[in-house]
């Protein structure tokens, strides 16, 4: 008797895994990449733009309104430069995630580790939904 009991419960626990799993709300999780994606881009748009031909994000140096601008003056641009540059260097390939995550939405792999293809746990897509690997196999 008591058997059975515990054995119905385990199956309606399993169910309602099935459930959980099933419920990965890709809808959700395309509108919260495509909130970042548009995020990302805005802010990268402001610091430099695509280059068409090697789809790769460039810094654009920022225009030389007085050529004969000073010494210090040259230095200050150039430090800015330098920064905006290395926030360029972290938003792209930010960018690339999410635009590979989006496109790999509708596959049947979304969601499932790269390394052991087992389903990446639902808590981690939420935080990262361009997450390509389960808590146990992350890169580095
Ligand atoms: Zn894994």
């Amino acid at each position: 008797m008591l058997v059975k009991h515990k054995t119905s419960i385990a199956l309606a626990m399993e169910k309602e895994h099935c459930y959980y799993t099933q419920m990965l709300d890709k809808k959700k999780i395309k509108e919260k990449l495509e909130r970042e994606r548009d995020d990302l881009l805005l802010q990268m748009k402001d610091m430099g733009k695509l280059n068409e031909e090697t789809g790769e994000w460039e810094t654009t140096p920022e225009e030389l309104d007085f050529p004969e601008s000073d010494e210090n003056d040259k230095a200050d641009r150039f430090e800015d430069f330098e920064a905006r540059s290395s926030v360029m260097r972290t938003l792209g390939p930010r960018l690339t995630n999410i635009v590979k995550a989006l496109k790999g939405l509708n596959k049947e792999s979304f969601g499932k580790c790269e390394v052991c293809k087992k389903d990446i746990e639902m808590a981690r897509l939420e935080v990262n939904p361009a997450a390509r690997t389960c808590k146990k196999h992350i890169e580095g």
